[in-house]
């Protein structure tokens, strides 16, 4: 038998199996059934019945405006409901007086990674108003964590892209420096012309063949109309697998039949839906969406930023709150919630060789529970998190200085 870099014995599998696995060159090597002989290993890991799961996958978040680390920042209410513009508007004030955006960056980044996180998806702002500054900051801040955690960006155009002149071209210029998807922002309300907003987003996705994924805060049906068109490029453009909207509000303003309707849009157009669950808002009915074969991901999206206080990095507990807001109470559907911060995500953001497979990468999170539905509901602290099987927290401390 050859001999392993690193053994984690004594480990309960996300399906219960009792099982060793062995790690070499940062990939799974082989999974060891419980009975079976252990090959040789530079170290052993005794897990001592710990679950053994996937490394959360944080698919939507915004590592350049989040004042995680800095003096509390009291949130600033809308004068009148939630509105876009004017959050907007409270960020750039914000932004103005805040650190370092490699400061907050690295400090949110490792929040996240202490909870178990060890692929990610940000959306870092790219338009008129800040120009490329803050992806320039990111891009650093990404390769100083290469090994540590996975890092896509999208460029996201926060002040709109028609009502900021300049940012079709700033986009197109994010993507060549290192962006690996395009976003967008509200073509109805923000842009007030969701053809020429989607033209320029999968104009650019297909020159540089990127993928997309577009914020969509715009609800009912207009929401909903505007989602139809996401589906509509998608096809046109063959680029099935590679597309999702984020939030899509609207999803959670219409009567089932619609909700089912639309599903079957979205799946059979390989468009990929982001809910992080928020509070007080209509939501996309995820238990509909999964039926229907939809890709449901998830990720915090805002940590103490201008648009909310709330946020901690902790996907288990973002799962936790999608089950907690669908009304999951059944093992199967805990599980469920479970999958969209792992399995689901990885499939969102196209992950290679994700999973606690042979020949998988060895990014994994361990920790004590009776199954999953359990850990879902119970939030256990005390969490190992491994990237290419080497530790990089425990215990909700971050121990792998890049
Ligand atoms: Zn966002």
């Amino acid at each position: 038998m050859t001999v392993a870099e690193s053994l984690f014995t004594n480990a309960k599998l996300a399906d219960g199996r009792r099982a060793s696995v062995a790690v070499t060159g940062g990939r799974i090597a082989a999974i060891i059934s419980l009975g079976e002989a252990l090959p040789e290993a530079g170290e052993t890991i005794d897990l001592a019945g710990a679950m053994l799961v996937p490394g959360f996958v944080e698919g939507h978040i915004h590592l350049d405006t989040s004042f995680y680390g800095e003096a509390w920042k009291p949130h600033i209410p809308c004068t009148n409901g939630f509105d876009v513009h004017e959050r907007v508007a409270f960020q750039a004030h914000n932004l103005a007086n805040a650190g370092p955006i490699e400061t907050r960056a690295r400090d949110q980044l490792e929040l996240c990674i202490a909870s178990g996180t060890t692929s990610m998806r940000s959306h870092v702002m790219v338009d008129g108003s800040v120009g490329l500054r803050h992806l320039e900051a990111v891009l650093a801040v990404r390769e100083s964590y290469k090994g540590v955690i996975d890092i896509q960006l999208v460029a996201f155009p926060q002040n709109g892209i028609l009502s900021s002149p300049g940012t079709a071209e700033l986009l197109d210029q994010a993507v060549a420096m290192g962006c690996d998807l395009v976003g967008g922002l509200d073509p109805a309300t923000y842009d007030r012309d969701i053809e020429r907003h989607l033209e320029v987003v999968f104009g650019i996705a297909e020159k540089r063949g990127v993928d997309v994924d577009i914020h969509l805060h715009d609800g009912g049906t207009l929401g909903v109309f505007e989602i139809d068109q996401i589906c509509a490029w998608t096809r046109k453009l063959g680029m099935a697998g590679h597309v999702a909207v984020s939030h899509a509000y609207g999803l959670g303003d219409i009567p089932p039949d619609r909700q089912q309707k639309i599903a079957a849009t979205l799946a059979m157009s390989g468009v990929a839906i982001m809910t992080n669950a928020p509070g007080a808002q209509a939501f996309p009915p995820v238990a509909t969406l999964r039926q229907a074969g939809v890709t449901v991901f998830s990720g915090s999206d805002n940590i103490r930023d201008s648009w909310w206080p709330y946020g901690d990095g902790d996907m288990l507990g973002r799962a936790n709150m999608i089950g907690y807001r669908s009304g999951f109470y059944e093992d199967r559907e805990l599980e469920a919630a479970f999958d969209i911060v792992t399995a689901a995500g990885a499939r969102a953001l196209r992950l290679e060789d994700y999973g606690i497979v042979p020949g998988g990468k060895a990014d994994f999170v361990t920790f004590a529970a009776e199954h999953i539905p359990e850990a879902v509901v119970a939030l256990p602290k005390h969490r190992s998190v491994y990237k290419a099987g080497r530790l990089t927290s425990r215990d909700g401390q971050f121990v792998r200085r890049p």
